[in-house]
């Protein structure tokens, strides 16, 4: 049997391949970041732009929060049936300073997390239905 294709479960939030990425935006007049790119005016209260570059974020970064998630998660995320608890941290990102969610794969152990864990972006199988595999971004724990 041919493999499914593998498509993101959002489009245009982030890249595949080797080496994912986040693609975000950022201000052309005070360089601040924004995630997801969709904004419209800049929120710097003392910038009033409405010019982005969309650029690719940091890859890795460090746990500033983590918790275990036991409840279905609002759209966009969706999750397989039946529902299985996992694990969500806050992640900020390495190069931003900014704080970006994103679930952790499946075995990740939320006893071995701590504040501070360096994590990088990867891509994993969020749901499948019988066309397709979707996508979605991952923080998994860098290896030691
Ligand atoms: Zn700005």
């Amino acid at each position: 049997m041919a493999s499914k294709p593998r498509v993101p479960a959002v489009e245009g939030w982030f890249t595949l391949g080797e080496t994912p990425h986040l693609i975000g935006a950022q201000c052309r007049k005070c360089q601040t970041y924004f995630f997801p790119k969709t904004v419209t005016m800049c929120s710097n209260p003392s910038c009033d732009s409405a010019d982005f570059d969309e650029v690719e974020l940091s890859r890795t970064g460090r746990i500033w929060s983590y918790t275990q998630n036991c409840y279905a998660p609002p759209q966009p995320y969706v999750s397989p049936e039946p529902f299985e608890p996992y694990t969500v941290a806050a992640v900020e990102l390495s190069h931003e300073k900014m704080v970006v969610l994103g679930q952790m794969p499946r075995d990740v152990d939320p006893e071995g997390l701590e504040a501070g864990t360096e994590v990088e972006l990867v891509v994993g199988t969020l749901y499948e239905d019988d066309q397709s595999e979707y996508l979605m971004w991952n923080w998994k724990p860098v290896e030691a």
